[in-house]
């Protein structure tokens, strides 16, 4: 990590999150986010002082708490049990699928992604990052071609629409617009 970079702990009605507190000489103004994975950042520029920066967390705290809530709970959990041997012999596979339809759906958003790769995720069937890394579990193959698209697609989305607002849905709609449905089949899986 970062040298200039720490972990801090927020204390907030009995709950602890944690977050990614930095200083930075070239922000110009206290900076909040909140990943699509449920990471929190608080960036500090140069000059603020520590505490002024974290009064700014404390006033945020209801909109942190709602974020970091929404996507614990909209966290694909439900990936099929494997090995570490499964993953072995499956992601190369799976990594020439996601390539492949990444950069077939990206004919129609042409978004720029930096790097795809797999994964042995054990929860997510996708992440993406903000310097824009798109990385899927290997078990991407075992979805049905539908299936998977939906979950490329979703991280594709997610370059542009960093959230799961109703402008990000909007987006995969363009591409899959039976979304809905396909989610509801990979959480029965
Ligand atoms: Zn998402």
């Amino acid at each position: 990590m970062n040298p200039k970079e720490k972990r801090e702990t927020l204390v907030f009605g009995g709950r602890e999150i944690e977050y990614r507190l930095k200083k930075s000489r070239r922000a110009r103004s206290v900076r909040l986010s909140v990943s699509c994975e449920g990471a929190v950042s608080l960036t500090i520029p140069w000059r603020l002082s520590l505490e002024r920066g974290k009064e700014f967390l404390y006033d945020k705290i209801n909109w942190i708490i709602e974020k970091v809530d929404y996507f614990e709970k909209h966290k694909d959990k439900r990936l099929p049990k494997s090995t570490r041997s499964d993953y072995l012999a499956n992601k190369w596979r799976a990594l020439e699928a996601a390539r492949e339809r990444a950069k077939y759906f990206n004919q129609f958003y042409r978004f720029s992604f930096a790097n795809i790769s797999i994964r042995d995720q054990k929860t997510r069937w996708g992440s993406c990052s903000r310097k824009g890394n798109l990385s899927f579990s290997w078990k991407i193959i075992l979805l049905n071609d539908v299936q998977r698209d939906y979950i490329i697609v979703h991280e594709l989305c997610h370059l542009k629409e960093f959230n799961h607002s109703a402008n990000f849905w909007q987006l995969v709609e363009k591409t899959v617009p039976e979304y809905k449905k396909i989610r509801k089949e990979i959480r029965k899986l």
